[in-house]
């Protein structure tokens, strides 16, 4: 069981961070923002995929007035992304957004900043201070010899200080790097420093196949040890799938409620059947929309298969002269032919007496 570093808690429109909530998932709209049909749909199947918070880049004056519709649109809250212009951020603010991303001492003078405190404190949402290894103050660069945890520490304790001093604390902060060590390294040294909620991810992390095991990696370590408080997985991919690797993360650690598991045997030379790879992908297509909880093994023989099968809530298990044999909730339940175990299965998941 894994024992959570305390922390304090805030929220994002109906989504609670910190302070013992489950550990939520998050994504980023990578449509153009001005673009509000794009965006909205981007929006809704994020939702539906079970994403809970949404950050959406706003650049230009136009993509604010967008963001109202958006906001108005969006099942889920909406938080808005600034760098540099804190215009934009008020402006955002106005729109409706649950939260800010930015970090304090890049959008202009203390009085700017003060201004877009003033706007977040009236609308009481708060700010997430978003300190990135590839942006780093020159200053903090210069004074650690690079982009190392420490400067990354130092930045988002700054950018905190700059918040504190203006008597608002309502902030989650991130410290993303592209790589695991020095992530690790800069969560671990944050949160022993301050208990504001972390906002775990590992930026950049590359396309659906290399930035799922870097951020895995990255993320498991700092969860298994208790940190971090919501997630976002970064991809070069489909941002739906950056929502399925975040939950399976949590739930590989016990840290959200079980939804939709397939266990499915690696194959080996017992395998019964030269469809088993077809059938799992298909299985795991069809049943991507579906919460769960369920528990479904598909396996390749009868060494491990009737085991596993009888622990799921749905098994089936490979036999030979390509009949497949169904399992539900322990007991044996028929056989099927090969072209028909896929349908079955999905048949038995949607009855109501599974
Ligand atoms: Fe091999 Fe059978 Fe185990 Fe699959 S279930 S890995 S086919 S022994």
């Amino acid at each position: 069981m894994i024992q959570r570093r305390p922390t304090r808690q805030i929220t994002l429109g109906p989504v609670k961070i910190g302070g013992g909530a489950p550990i939520s998932v998050q994504s980023m709209i990578k449509t153009d923002t001005s673009d509000l049909t794009a965006t909205l749909n981007q929006v809704r199947r994020l939702a539906a995929a079970g994403c809970e918070i949404v950050r959406i880049a706003v650049k230009a004056e136009r993509e604010a007035e967008t963001l109202r519709a958006i906001v108005a649109g969006s099942p889920i809250p909406v938080v808005a992304d600034i760098h540099f212009d804190h215009r934009l951020a008020i402006a955002s603010v106005k729109a409706g957004v649950a939260g800010l991303r930015i970090n304090p001492g890049n959008i202009g003078s203390e009085s700017k900043t003060r201004e877009v405190v003033a706007a977040c404190k009236d609308a009481g949402i708060p700010i997430r201070i978003g300190v990135n290894a590839g942006s780093l103050e020159k200053r903090l660069l210069a004074k650690h010899g690079g982009a190392t945890p420490k400067a990354m520490v130092e930045s988002a304790l700054d950018h905190v200080s700059i918040l504190e001093r203006m008597g608002f604390q309502d902030i989650k902060l991130s410290l993303k790097a592209a790589d695991v060590p020095r992530t690790v390294e800069a969560y671990r040294e944050a949160s022993n420093r301050v208990d504001y909620p972390l906002h775990l991810g590992i930026t950049e992390a590359g396309t659906f196949f290399s930035g799922t095991v870097v951020s895995s990696v990255g993320l498991g370590i700092l969860l298994a040890e208790g940190i971090g408080d919501t997630i976002r997985v970064s991809l070069t991919a489909d941002p739906v799938d950056e929502v399925r690797v975040g939950f399976e993360i949590l739930r590989a650690l016990g840290l959200r409620e079980p939804g939709i598991r397939i266990v499915s045997c690696p194959t080996c030379g017992r395998l019964e059947s030269d469809k088993l790879l077809e059938v799992v992908e298909e299985l795991e297509r069809s049943l991507a929309s579906l919460r769960g909880p369920l528990h479904l093994a598909v396996m390749g023989c009868s060494v491990n298969g009737p085991g596993e099968a009888k622990e799921a809530d749905l098994g089936v298990v490979a036999a030979p002269r390509g009949e497949w044999h169904i399992y539900r909730s322990g007991h044996f339940l028929g056989k099927v032919q090969q072209a028909d175990v896929a349908r079955v299965v999905l048949e038995l998941v949607s009855s109501k007496d599974r």
